[in-house]
């Protein structure tokens, strides 16, 4: 019986390394899908239409909204960010895990609508770090690293909301951490009741004499 495909949102300080982690954990394992967000927000240099996102202005988002072509939106320092349904049904039903790699609102709203989601949150070992990797990455102004650092602090109000923390001071081992959280996952009863059925069927039977 194909495996049922589980929906796994990632959420993280801007800076913690969520989009280099999620390239390796889908380039590691053919199991993972990851969903390609829709944002008004503009292109960073080295940034691909469709590959990073589905860069789209305020009003082709709005009707998005409206279509209910979005399982989830959120705005975030002054854009909107939304997943795309189709492709996250499509691949579930295929029986692939599917990552979002969304912000706060965006998580407690799909753990509303799938209560077996799975959350986790990434972060840097240290504030200092994250910081940092913000300002080398140069693509944004002062004025929005701020704004960023502001939402980190909201954010960091929300952590257990979320089922597991993973720290991203190693690439290497933050990937694994992460893949064998959702291995253990797939693990969980609720995913195999069709065995413990059939088994418990057969001991039924068998404890009868037959
Ligand atoms: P960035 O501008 O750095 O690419 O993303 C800013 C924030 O928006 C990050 O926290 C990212 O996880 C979040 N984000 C990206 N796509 C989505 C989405 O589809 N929905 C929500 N709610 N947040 C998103």
């Amino acid at each position: 019986m194909a495996r049922q495909g589980i929906l796994i949102v990632v959420s993280g300080f801007s800076g913690a390394g969520k989009g280099t982690i999620m390239k390796e954990l889908i380039q590691r394992y053919e199991q993972y899908a990851l969903s390609v967000s829709v944002t008004t927000r503009g292109k960073r240099a080295g940034e691909t239409e469709g590959k990073d996102y589905f860069f789209r202005t305020r009003e082709e988002f709005e009707q998005m909204i409206e279509e209910g072509a979005l399982i989830e939106y959120a705005c975030y320092v002054n854009n909107y960010y939304g997943t795309p349904r189709a492709y996250v049904e499509e691949q579930l039903l295929k029986g692939r895990d599917v990552i979002l790699e969304i912000e706060i609102q965006g998580a407690r709203k799909i753990k509303k609508q799938f209560p077996h989601a799975v959350l986790l949150f990434v972060t840097a070992k240290d504030a200092q770090v994250l910081k940092e990797r913000l300002a080398k990455r140069g693509t944004e102004t002062p004025e929005v690293i701020r704004q960023r650092l502001q939402r980190a602090v909201e954010e960091s109000e929300g952590i257990e909301e979320y089922d597991y923390l993973v720290v991203n001071d190693e690439l290497d081992v933050c990937v694994e951490q992460i893949h064998s959280i959702i291995e253990s996952e797939h693990q969980r009863i609720r995913y195999h009741m069709e065995l413990v059925q059939s088994m418990r069927e057969e001991l039924r039977s068998f404890s009868k004499g037959d």
